[in-house]
């Protein structure tokens, strides 16, 4: 498909080129073309018999070779760096573009433009610092406020894939009131440099970090789950619990990702009542499973299992579930071993083999941009390298 689209160009250019020729001439009364002309004519027709023979390749670089650069050819240029690209072959299109920057009557938006270009034909073969420096210069030279800002998002991008969190943050600093879709990434560029001040035991600097981390994405569950972190580690557990319990107002649907950490403060603080109200609170908010499935195990350890079956069949019928139901017939098979029966009921074995199925190798979390599905957490998307798009999946096949 790009292989057409690309011949179509070329042929597009390389037959207007050759037809204003023959028109220019045919004004002046000349009834030979010229010689360059001639030799236009003559690469047209090598590139179309590449063509009739099923050699694309041939024609492209035939076609290529009859297009002269002059300022009405240099958007086809471009163009056709941008198709070389995009086909995998940023190799050719780093000699398009160098090929243009070495003509010295672009204008200094062409140049710009061309630049820009180039940075992400380095960046598609890799060469991160050749695009870095490219993109800094351009930066430092260009006035055109369009290419300064498509230079500066490249930028970012690239630093982001170089895990240079603070070189992001200082550039992003000057966008964030044009571009405030930004503060989502720059919020969890300052918790990756907390975690690595928490892996140099700089606890003052990371929690400082987490602070900033907030004020530039006010609903950064990431932020608010490691500040309670470092709560729990001071032994503070009410004032992680604190932290814990901004979470459902920031996104509700990080519930279930907070809820190990909000189990372990109330453990440590050895509070099951005080959990086991929180759990309510929660489920008031939002009756996820994996809420349902806490509430189940904290009655079940007080009443036991005959208690924690009818506190956790009630939830499940106002919010059914797979993994409930799942975790209900685990409960019942309990009750029946407990009341002395010699062997399982047959009917709840089937069933449990039915959930346990359609539960296995079942994704937990999802990418709400891309799709992107996984186990675990991930605070940046592998798909689409979003920040803060991945989410525990809900509802009657989730958490
Ligand atoms: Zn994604």
């Amino acid at each position: 498909m790009q292989d057409a689209v690309l011949l179509g160009v070329l042929l597009a250019a390389v037959a207007t080129g050759f037809g204003l020729g023959i028109r220019f001439d045919a004004r002046r009364k000349h009834r030979h073309p010229t010689t360059t002309d001639s030799s236009l004519a003559r690469e047209y027709f090598v590139g179309l018999n590449y063509l009739l023979d099923e050699k694309p390749d041939q024609a492209i670089h035939t076609f290529i070779h009859a297009l002269d650069v002059n300022s009405d050819t240099v958007e086809t240029h471009i163009a056709l760096g941008k198709l070389f690209r995009a086909r995998g072959e940023a190799d050719k299109a780093v000699s398009i573009h160098q090929n243009l920057l070495a003509r010295p009557a672009l204008s200094s938006e062409t140049n710009a433009h061309v630049q820009l270009e180039l940075a992400q034909d380095f960046i598609a073969l890799g060469v991160h610092d050749r695009a870095e420096r490219l993109l800094q210069t351009l930066l430092s030279q260009t006035g055109n406020d369009t290419y300064r800002l498509r230079a500066k998002r490249l930028l970012i991008d690239l630093l982001d894939r170089e895990h240079e969190w603070q070189q992001a943050l200082d550039t992003v600093h000057s966008m964030l009131k044009q571009q405030p879709g930004m503060r989502r990434a720059a919020a969890h560029w300052h918790c990756e440099l907390a975690r690595e001040e928490i892996g140099q035991s700089s606890r003052q600097l990371a929690r400082r970090h987490l602070k900033k981390a907030l004020q530039m994405d006010e609903t950064c569950v990431r932020a608010t789950l490691m500040l309670s972190e470092l709560e729990m580690e001071n032994g503070q557990y009410q004032r992680a619990i604190e932290w814990l319990e901004r979470i459902p107002h920031q996104d509700i649907a990080h519930v279930p990702t907070m809820l190990p950490a909000l189990q372990r403060a109330y453990e440590r603080q050895e509070a099951p009542e005080k959990f086991e109200s929180h759990l309510y609170r929660l489920l008031g908010q939002a009756p996820y499973t994996s809420v349902i499935i806490a509430l189940g195990e904290l009655v079940h350890r007080r009443d036991g299992v005959d208690g924690a079956i009818e506190c956790t069949g009630e939830w499940l019928r106002e919010a059914p579930s797979l993994g409930g139901l799942d975790y209900l017939i685990d409960l019942y098979l309990q009750s029946e071993r407990l009341g002395g029966k010699a062997t399982p009921d047959t009917r709840l074995l089937l069933l449990k083999h039915h959930t346990d199925a359609l539960l296995e190798d079942r994704p937990r979390h999802r990418c709400r941009h891309c799709g992107f599905a996984s186990e675990g957490l991930t605070w940046q998307c592998p798909s689409c390298r979003r920040w803060g798009t991945i989410k525990p999946i809900t509802g009657i096949e989730g958490e």
